[in-house]
């Protein structure tokens, strides 16, 4: 079975400001990666489709959509938060992001591919119901997973964040939803700050302090994610995968290694196979060193693919 890989070239004319670190390079770091390592064209290419209104719908309310659509410059740039801004691609990008995770699920869960990964930005776990921040502006996971639940009348979705920033946009939309089980490990403290309290079956927040290397991350994904995730049966997995937890990264002070992310993509992968018929969506979030970002997230995919 084959692995999607979902992108679209406006993802890379979307910047928020010359030498941000949520950079454009990001996509073609990754791109250029799998091309080296001959995986990029065993890869089922597919271009992102825009989400549609009713897609924001089931994470973001009315106004907020507006908001982001009026706010939408032709030229120059609109600045939404500290460290989020629109230059007159990023409305088009975004929607592209949020529409992959749609079009990744519909994928997988045609059978046409066992999994997908999407490679968009702006990436998306920081954005709320109704507040675009760090760097986000719709909330991509959380919009896949309501999808498959809605479209594909899935009973349990779960979604695991392992980005070195908490998802507290995710959190934020699927907070009540009894259908899906969120998972996140996270540099505490760190941006973006607070979590809510762990709510089992629905929630397992899993705070890591300043300078967590391999082993206990390791331990601690295995002895908190992992039962909450076989406990909670996910008839599909959707990834928040950011790469900033990796030790050369210049925003978080985790110290994950390249294979770090081969173990985590394994037992994601080792939790969907017992599961949920192996049903993987994957989206980049973080990861602001591009020789990192380039070989973790290739890493990732490796494994989805099975390679
Ligand atoms: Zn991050």
């Amino acid at each position: 079975m084959a692995t999607a890989l979902i992108s679209h070239s406006v993802c890379v004319q979307h910047e928020i400001s010359p030498g941000h670190p949520e950079c454009p390079e990001r996509i073609a770091a990754i791109a250029d990666q799998l091309k080296r390592e001959g995986l990029y064209d065993h890869l089922i290419h597919h271009e992102a489709p825009t989400a549609s209104t009713e897609h924001l719908l089931l994470a973001h309310p009315e106004s907020y959509i507006e908001l982001i659509n009026t706010h939408a410059p032709s030229s120059g740039s609109v600045q939404l938060d500290a460290d989020t801004s629109m230059n007159p691609h990023t409305l088009n990008a975004a929607l592209r992001g949020a529409g992959a995770g749609v079009f990744a699920v519909d994928q997988v869960m045609s059978g046409d591919v066992e999994n997908a990964f999407c490679l968009v930005r702006p990436p998306g776990h920081h954005a709320e119901k109704g507040q675009a921040m760090g760097f986000c502006f719709f909330g991509n996971v959380a919009i896949a997973a309501k999808h498959a639940i809605n479209t594909h009348n899935l009973e349990r979705v779960a979604i695991v964040d392992f980005d070195v920033h908490h998802g507290n946009g995710t959190e934020d939309i699927v907070e009540g939803d009894a259908n899906i089980l969120f998972c996140s490990s996270f540099e505490s403290p760190l941006y973006p700050g607070g979590y809510r309290a762990n709510v089992e079956g629905q929630r397992v927040n899993l705070p890591l302090s300043s300078g967590t290397g391999s082993d206990e991350f390791r331990s601690a994904i295995s002895s908190t994610w992992l039962p909450a995730l076989h406990s909670f049966r996910p008839q599909m997995i959707i990834v928040s995968a950011g790469f900033d937890a990796h030790a050369d990264d210049p925003l978080a002070n985790l110290q994950l290694q390249d294979d770090d992310y081969v173990w985590i993509t394994q037992q994601i992968m080792d939790v969907a196979d017992q599961h949920a018929n192996s049903r993987i969506v994957s989206m980049l979030e973080g990861g602001y060193d591009l020789p990192a970002l380039a070989r973790s997230g290739a890493a990732h995919i490796k494994q989805l693919m099975r390679a």
